[in-house]
């Protein structure tokens, strides 16, 4: 069973106020692109309604809906009424979950090795680079690796996601 935890919900709402602004109208879910995909499967409104009531398991345990699938393309973001800033809430969840040791999709620890290794969660490829070219995009730095390695260091990021726990 599935408990009501109120101090769970007010450390959401403390960490963004803006769920609290949340009257369920769905707009969210009905503009969410992996909702429609899913066919309802992944349900941003149902994600705030958890958080709403305090349902920390369903949450960060059984991850029903599936928080990960959010794409952060931002569409719930710009279509909400309550301008409830939906996808800075699903962060704060995805952190709780990385911290408490529960799991979640491989693809974002690798995202994480490369940003330590890289300076860039997705590596430019020469495909992409000709791509952007053909597109007349700008050319992308990768962030200062010693620069980042110090931030990383000081919010013992490696330690946290366990990215070298992914198998080659
Ligand atoms: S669109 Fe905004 S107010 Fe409506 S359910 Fe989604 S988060 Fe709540
Ligand atoms: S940001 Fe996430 S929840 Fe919002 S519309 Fe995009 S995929 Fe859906």
């Amino acid at each position: 069973m599935q408990m009501v935890d109120f101090e769970f919900r007010n450390e959401l709402i403390k960490e963004d106020f803006s769920l609290n602004y949340c009257y369920q109208c769905g707009t969210c879910s009905s503009s969410c692109p992996v909702a429609f995909v899913t066919q309802g499967e992944y349900n941003p409104r149902k994600i705030i309604e958890q958080s709403l009531l305090g349902l920390k398991d369903m949450l960060l345990k059984d991850q029903k809906p599936n928080v990960w699938l959010c794409c952060t393309c931002q569409m719930c973001v710009e279509e909400c009424p309550q301008k409830v800033f939906l996808t800075e809430i699903f962060e704060r969840i995805k952190n709780k979950i990385v911290l408490l040791g529960e799991p979640y999709p491989e693809n974002f620890k690798i995202q994480a090795k490369s940003v330590i290794q890289n300076g860039l969660a997705i590596p430019l490829t020469q495909p992409i680079i000709r791509r952007r070219e053909q597109l007349g995009l700008p050319n992308i730095e990768s962030a200062n690796i010693k620069e980042l390695k110090k931030l990383l260091d000081a919010t013992d990021f490696e330690k946290k996601i366990k990215v070298f726990e992914v198998s080659k």
